[in-house]
């Protein structure tokens, strides 16, 4: 069998952004709004400055404004709320998101319930979980969002194909599996308590892999021809004592016997924040009663 197809996800992600620039740009200058985000950062957790870095210069390339409130890691739960409300009544605020994981004295789920469903730009709030279930508009989660683009770039009509999750978690497993759904494929589930999840997995024409374990899903464990979508990022250690970023698939296996796949780092990774702005922007319209012309 031929190798697979690599769905370059870093490609899919740059039409994204520039689609995302045109609409920002639109805004402005038909509307005079300029769409903006806030993130909120409480504490010094390395990864979380990198990724809220990251979302503020992506959003600067497109037009989009960025604010990062930055707050102790000392910061009690009450003063969090407060901080998430403030931005909840600012008008210049379209988006708003709380970067996770929270120090450990602060109930995330009370945080993400408190920001206005209409901001909440990472689509966690249970608002926007039950309008995702309940098969309304509302905004989604941008990991599994970034996997249906991939995944429709190779295959665009889903129905009816057997769809596997591996992960159920409420930012990656779960919504995908929600999406899926609404896309008419017969879902499953797999998670640490599954019997036999590689069985199961063997099913799939189209498996997205998301639990956080490096390389687990062997080519022995997917369908000849299947959509194989790795949402893992783990950073493993080398031989040399440096370190590499590798999926939830080993992709040096499994590309002799999917359909196609996506690479780790360069396939969902890119997505994640080009989805942000595509919700930031969302938020922005719906706010002001106009049409996204993203979506
Ligand atoms: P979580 O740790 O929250 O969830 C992992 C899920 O995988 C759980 O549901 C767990 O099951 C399941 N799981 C763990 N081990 C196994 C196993 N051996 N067999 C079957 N299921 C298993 O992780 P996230 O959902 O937040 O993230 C998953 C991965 O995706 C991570 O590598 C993360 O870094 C990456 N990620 C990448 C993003 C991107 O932009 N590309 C964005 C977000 C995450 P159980 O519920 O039973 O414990």
């Amino acid at each position: 069998m031929a190798d697979a197809k690599t769905i370059d996800g870093k490609a899919i992600a740059a039409g994204l952004r520039r689609a995302a620039a045109d609409v920002s740009a639109r805004l402005r200058q038909e509307m005079q709004v300029t769409a903006s985000l806030a993130a909120v950062l409480v504490g010094d957790d390395p990864a979380s400055e990198v990724y809220v870095r990251a979302k503020a210069r992506a959003c600067d390339a497109v037009g989009i404004q960025s604010f990062e409130i930055r707050l102790p890691a000392s910061t009690s739960e009450a003063v969090l709320v407060d901080e998430v409300e403030r931005l909840n009544a600012d008008d210049r605020v379209d988006g708003v998101l709380v970067q996770l994981p929270l120090p450990p004295h602060i109930d995330a789920h009370r945080i993400i319930a408190a920001i206005d469903p209409v901001k909440d730009v990472d689509g966690f709030h249970p608002v926007n979980v039950g309008r995702l279930w309940s098969g309304l508009p509302g905004l989604v989660p941008c990991t599994p969002q970034g996997c249906m683009i991939l995944l429709r770039s190779v295959r665009d009509d889903l129905s009816g194909a057997e769809a596997v999750v591996i992960g159920r978690s409420n930012i990656v497993g779960k919504p995908m599996a929600a999406l899926l759904l609404a896309a008419d494929c017969t879902v499953t589930t797999v998670h640490s308590k599954s019997l036999d999840g590689a069985a199961i997995c063997r099913r799939a024409d189209i498996l997205v892999a998301a639990a956080g374990r490096p390389e687990m899903v062997k080519a022995d464990w997917v369908k000849p021809g299947a959509i194989v979508i790795d949402v893992g990022i783990n950073a493993v250690v080398q031989g040399d004592a440096r370190s590499r970023v590798v999926g939830d698939v080993d992709y040096a296996s499994v590309r002799g016997i999917a359909g196609a796949i996506t690479p780790v780092p360069g396939g969902v990774g890119p997505m994640t924040i080009a989805c942000l702005l595509r919700n930031t922007l969302f938020a922005a319209c719906r706010r002001r009663g106009l049409r996204d012309p993203l979506m």
